[in-house]
């Protein structure tokens, strides 16, 4: 078998508007060296730079590479606009192997920003960072694609001195995260810092560096992990899977092993099952001057060889999940092994539990993973993870747990759309769905509406709910201000606390009248608690007869006060409201045994 190094996987991301799409616009138009020296290939989903450009576009930084390079090229995947590609798979790791985090520096960090930089902290993705829009800062002159080193000099004192407060800014901000980072011609040891190269995508200044730091990086820390045995059968992972005029329903897939032919057989995740299919016709864009009739927008290739992005028409394909991955299989023992392999790893991610729990969805297997993930880790349960859009059934689901369990009862999808009559049945039914391109604000969103809800349901629960209150009538008949209708006697309350409204009851059980309202001092009250001396006047009770001077008297509560208060606003109660709470229930207990346990 031969081995050979492959291009290295790189992908781009950022937050929006930060500049990933004008980066790979520039570096497709990569122009300046690139017609001598092979120029550009588009492939599916992806741009390769081929060595030898790199190496023209270098040009005096070719001292920035320290060694030899051997890799033939690098390979861009092309974000269409969003973050899902961070969280692609290949084996269990990162599909990219390297990737280049983009960040406007006059805005500096911002929610993508972060969560990029989670997602590759968590896949242990080694990235170099392009502080982007460097051509915005005060009075800055601009050459195209320029090398930043050559660009820098030409700016005047105060434009430098505006970079250097910026970097520094971002420098910061990557050390509150546990980076060290520095601008890449002051990184020491790149397996220690982060490099940053200052860029403008517009403009393509810096973007030399960009592709010199990205290859001789790759060759220096992933020779290893980019070595494959080219005549292999092929892996990939399916970046989308699309419908095509004249075609039906084909893959765009990334390989990086390997190499597929166009007999393979190859075996893709579908959404409850390994789809074992024949190739009908791998595809490659035609380049596009050469596109006359848009239907023949592609061309047929017998063969590709990892690194690479290509278009698979194959039967059965209408099933197949994003993110899923792809293996070529020549032998029937390959392709047992492989749907095995891939039944696994649905399975692992692609989950029905039955469980009351949330219903996730995500665009790709890989984001789902991600999401599924960082839900787990916040101890929320999942009924259902699957891949595609919010379903009228996704919401059906939904409401049945939220009929057992309100807080789960609700549809979370991470870049996904929501169908019309899923939206429809869930506004009917009151079935809240929250979707976003930000896992952690999505968990977060939905996080705050949980507290919400349960701080709506406890305040809901309070208004109705007596708590127990304990009090005595001064003994001196001085404190009696009126006898009745309504008596108006001093008291103090021993413990808990009363409210207008309440009923109370006496020592033995029976029923005195009900408390109209609280005056302390000069003042009327709502509430009066422990301590608090107050009168209080009391509709149904005359003074002498019913009441008399000294007399401790109780809040009256129901069974289903009890039950209430000890269950769903247990922290509400503090030491006093229980001891006044097991002292009404002695009393209670003359008349009914329920009250014993308390
Ligand atoms: P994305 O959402 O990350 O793909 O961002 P885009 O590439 O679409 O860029 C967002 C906006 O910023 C567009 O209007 C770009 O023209 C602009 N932009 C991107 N890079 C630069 C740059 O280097 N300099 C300037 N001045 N504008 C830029």
């Amino acid at each position: 078998m031969t081995k050979r190094i492959r291009q290295p996987i790189i992908a781009v991301l950022g937050h929006v508007d930060h500049g990933k799409t004008t980066l790979l616009d520039r570096i497709r138009r990569t122009k300046v060296a690139a017609k001598e020296a092979g120029g550009i290939t588009q492939h599916i989903g992806a741009t390769e730079v081929p060595i030898d450009t790199v190496r023209t576009l270098a040009g005096p930084l070719i001292k920035l590479w320290k060694g030899e390079i051997k890799l033939p090229g690098l390979l861009f995947i092309d974000t269409p606009g969003h973050e899902a590609f961070t969280s692609l798979r290949a084996r269990g790791g990162s599909l990219a192997d390297l990737a280049v985090l983009i960040v406007d520096i006059n805005e500096g960090f911002q929610p993508q920003t972060i969560e990029s930089i989670e997602i590759l902290r968590k896949n242990r993705t080694p990235f170099i960072v392009a502080a982007n829009k460097i051509d915005r800062i005060k009075g800055w002159k601009v050459e195209e694609d320029e090398p930043f080193l050559v660009n820098i000099k030409k700016q005047d004192q105060r434009a430098q001195q505006e970079l250097e407060t910026k970097l520094w800014e971002l420098i910061g901000k990557f050390y509150e995260m546990g980076f060290n980072a520095n601008r890449f011609d002051r990184v020491q040891d790149f397996t220690r810092e982060l490099a940053i190269v200052p860029i403008s995508a517009k403009y393509g200044i810096g973007v030399p560096e960009l592709l010199v730091l990205i290859a001789g990086l790759s060759q220096k820390y992933l020779e290893q992990k980019l070595k494959i045995e080219v005549e292999g059968p092929a892996r990939g992972t399916i970046l989308e899977v699309r419908e095509e005029l004249g075609l039906g329903t084909t893959i765009d897939v990334i390989i990086y092993d390997g190499t597929l032919r166009k007999d393979d057989t190859i075996v893709v995740g579908g959404k409850d099952k390994a789809i074992v299919t024949k190739i009908r016709a791998l595809l490659k864009p035609k380049p596009l001057d050469e596109i006359r009739d848009p239907r023949f927008r592609f061309d047929q290739v017998d063969e590709v060889v990892a690194a690479a992005g290509i278009k698979i028409a194959a039967p059965g394909l209408e099933e197949a999940l994003a993110g899923s991955p792809v293996i070529a299989a020549r032998s029937e023992e390959e392709v047992e092994r492989a749907k095995e392999e891939i039944l696994s790893q649905i399975q692992s991610v692609v989950i029905s539990t039955g469980k009351v729990g949330v219903i996730v969805k995500a665009d790709t297997l890989g984001s789902l993973e991600a999401l599924s993930k960082e839900l787990g880790e916040k101890n929320i349960p999942i009924r259902k993870a699957d891949v595609g859009n919010i379903s009228k059934t996704d919401v059906m689901e939904a409401l049945s747990v939220k009929e057992e369990e309100p807080k789960y009862g609700v549809v979370l999808g991470f870049n996904v759309k929501v169908n019309e009559d899923a939206e429809e049945v869930a506004n009917a039914k009151g079935v809240p769905i929250f979707v976003g391109n930000i896992i952690y604000k999505l968990i977060e969103d939905y996080e705050a509406w949980v507290k919400e809800e349960e701080e709506k349901k406890k305040r809901e629960l309070l208004k109705n709910v007596t708590f127990p209150g304990v009090i005595r009538l001064y003994p001196d008949e001085r404190y009696v201000f009126r006898r009745s209708h309504p008596a108006i006697v001093g008291i103090e309350v021993i413990e808990g606390r009363i409210k207008p409204g309440v009923t109370l009851i006496k020592q033995n059980g029976q029923k005195v009248g009900v408390i109209k309202s609280i005056k302390n001092k000069n003042d009327f009250v709502q509430e009066a608690k422990k301590g608090d001396a107050v009168a209080i006047a009391i509709e149904g009770a005359m003074v002498g007869r019913h009441i008399h001077p000294g007399e401790t008297l109780y809040v009256d509560l129901s069974k289903n006060d009890v039950i209430l208060l000890a269950k769903q606003l247990k922290n509400e109660l503090d030491d006093t409201d229980i001891k006044a709470l097991k002292m009404t229930a002695k009393v209670k207990a003359q008349q009914d045994p329920f009250w014993k346990a308390v």
